[in-house]
């Protein structure tokens, strides 16, 4: 279960996009998938036209949106990465919802309106995020909105959240006049070249940007430094670090949450969706990087660990269930350790029944693909699992009783 540059999970991502209600989630999830597609579904697509006819295509068919969890690609510097997407719900009111979902992904990105800063309800999964322990990343969106301010969400994000927002990012313009975005930390530039955002080169920082990128830079440096010793002694010495080591200390501070990128861009008008999937790629964890979720021996108050290993035992949470008009029930899951197979037999320790597990199923964007096995990290549904219910621990038939436990949530 290696590729050539070590363990699978190195190249898993499993992300939730959560937002306060109108600042974009759904039009961000669109563009993701539409990119993520593009590159590896559909072949190339250059002219505005068929980019629309995608996402009319997709709204028809209705599959994308609303799978509780969707398999996409990208390839980022060569690598190809696994990017699941679990639907967060949007509405507070479904706080055990919030709950199961939080508990499924290792990641999250956190979607600000930048007309409108921090609002309540982001304010809310914020928190939740927060007493989860979920690490993340912030995109300003609707950076081409009247009224938009990237200094807003920065600002907001201190005082309302109460967290330090670490800028990788900085728009060209803002309002009718973005054009593009700055990546801090390489800094480089990247302008769209037709209306859509499809098409993006990069270049230099034009010079009027030059000394807030510097100072920007010069910040990020500093936060990194202060999670990561070998970059610190850098810093003391006044030597500057490669883009590899900045990018590594402010990803193990995201990890750590003791530091949040936060990007900007616009959606709906396709810009910035692109350096997103690269920083989901860049600071969110793979499955590796997270704690091992722990079950508890039934009982007793005797504890066990699965780390992410396919071939360690199966522990399986089921998050979501959905009646599908063409196969029936759908049982979502999220697969921590082991390997679950097609037509075997799976013990439901949450319901202390053993259940028969039917097909199994990746959700793409615009297609559905049968799998024969989900490994330890992959997301999946099940057909053909009659008891489960959400939140129930599958585990491997005849191994030992263990329920898999809520994150730790401390008081
Ligand atoms: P959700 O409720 O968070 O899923 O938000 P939607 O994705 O449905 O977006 C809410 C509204 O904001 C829609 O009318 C979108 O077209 C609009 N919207 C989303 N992203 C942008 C953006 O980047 N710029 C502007 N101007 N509008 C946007």
């Amino acid at each position: 279960m290696t590729t050539k540059t070590g363990n699978y999970l190195n190249h898993f991502r499993n992300i939730g996009i959560a937002a306060h209600i109108d600042a974009g989630k759904t039009t961000t999830t669109e563009r993701i998938l539409y990119y993520t597609g593009r590159t590896h579904n559909i072949g190339e697509v250059h002219d505005g036209a068929a980019t629309m006819d995608w996402m009319e295509q997709e709204r028809e068919r209705g599959i994308t949106i609303t799978a509780a969890a969707t398999t996409a690609k990208w390839t980022r510097a060569g690598q190809e990465y696994v990017v699941n997407i679990i639907d967060t719900p949007g509405h507070v009111d479904f706080t055990i919802e919030v709950e199961r979902s939080m508990r499924v992904l290792d990641g999250a990105v956190a979607v600000f309106d930048s007309s409108q800063g921090v609002e309540p309800q982001s304010e809310t999964v914020w928190r939740q995020a927060d007493r989860y322990g979920v690490p993340r990343i912030a995109f300003s969106n609707k950076m081409d909105k009247t009224g938009a301010s990237f200094e807003l969400v920065l600002n907001d994000i201190r005082e309302r959240l109460g967290a330090i927002p670490a800028p990788v990012q900085y728009p060209m313009g803002q309002e009718s006049d973005f054009k593009g975005i700055i990546d801090i930390v390489r800094q480089r530039a990247y302008t769209y070249t037709n209306d859509l955002g499809t098409d993006i080169e990069e270049h230099d920082v034009p010079a009027e940007y030059a000394d807030k990128v510097t100072e920007m830079r010069a910040a990020l440096i500093e936060a990194a430094a202060e999670v990561d010793e070998d970059l610190m002694m850098k810093y003391l010495e006044g030597e500057e670090p490669t883009v590899e080591e900045l990018v590594a200390a402010l990803r193990k501070g995201t990890i750590e949450k003791k530091i949040f990128p936060v990007l900007c861009g616009s959606a709906l008008k396709n810009k910035g969706v692109q350096l997103l999937l690269d920083a989901v790629v860049d600071y969110l964890p793979s499955p590796l990087e997270v704690p091992a979720i722990k079950g508890t021996l039934e009982d007793s108050e005797e504890t066990r660990e699965f780390p992410a290993d396919p071939n360690g035992k199966l522990a399986g949470l089921a998050f979501k269930i959905m009646a599908d008009p063409y196969v029936g029930r759908l049982t979502f899951v999220r697969i921590y350790s082991g390997t679950l197979q097609s037509g075997s037999y799976v013990y439901n320790a949450s319901k202390d029944k053993r259940e028969r597990v039917g097909r199994l199923l990746k959700m793409h964007a615009n297609s559905r693909e049968e799998v024969t096995e989900l490994k330890a990290g992959e997301l999946g549904a099940v057909i053909g699992l009659k008891d489960a219910g959400t939140g129930n621990t599958l585990i491997g038939d005849g191994d030992e009783h263990v329920l898999l436990e809520s994150i730790d949530v401390p008081e």
